[in-house]
């Protein structure tokens, strides 16, 4: 149990001295910003996309509390170079990992980093700290209508 809670800490840390993916990416193709006001956390999200739907590049502008900040530094890492469809089912495990609603396994597999975070189910007033950039990366995908979202 100690062991799991080093590790915890050690990985948010990490994640908040070296954060990766924090940058502005100008003339984005999807933007979207964050704001949880139960904490203060805020966050702008940049996306690029491919020719493929796949996330070329992602990078965010986070300020806000250290779950928040690694969240959004672990969740760039997940989806970067993946399709957006698998961004989506990025965030809708993570949303199953934190709230376990339908009592099934949440998918592992595909979180990298984030799965270190399920901790956090534990502090319901901190969850909103670790699901906001999550959002914000739903909220981004959503935001340009012109191009269509294969859902396979
Ligand atoms: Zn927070």
């Amino acid at each position: 149990m100690n062991d799991l809670r080093d590790l915890y800490a050690e990985v948010v840390m990490d994640h908040n001295r070296r954060p990766r993916n924090f940058k502005k990416i100008d003339g984005a193709d999807r933007t979207a910003d964050g704001f949880n006001p139960l904490c203060g956390d805020q966050i702008s999200l940049f996306l690029n996309l491919g020719d493929d739907d796949s996330i070329k590049d992602i990078g965010y502008v986070a300020v806000g509390c250290a779950i928040s900040k690694a969240a959004a530094s672990m969740m760039s890492e997940a989806v970067k170079g993946q399709s957006v469809a698998d961004a989506q089912r990025v965030v809708t495990e993570f949303r199953h990992m934190l709230t376990h609603r339908d009592g099934e396994e949440p998918n592992y597999e595909i979180m990298g980093d984030l799965e270190i975070l399920e901790g956090v189910a534990n502090y319901p007033t901190r969850i909103k700290c670790a699901t906001l950039p999550l959002h914000t990366l739903a909220s981004a995908i959503d935001s340009g209508s012109e191009k269509t979202v294969s859902t396979e």
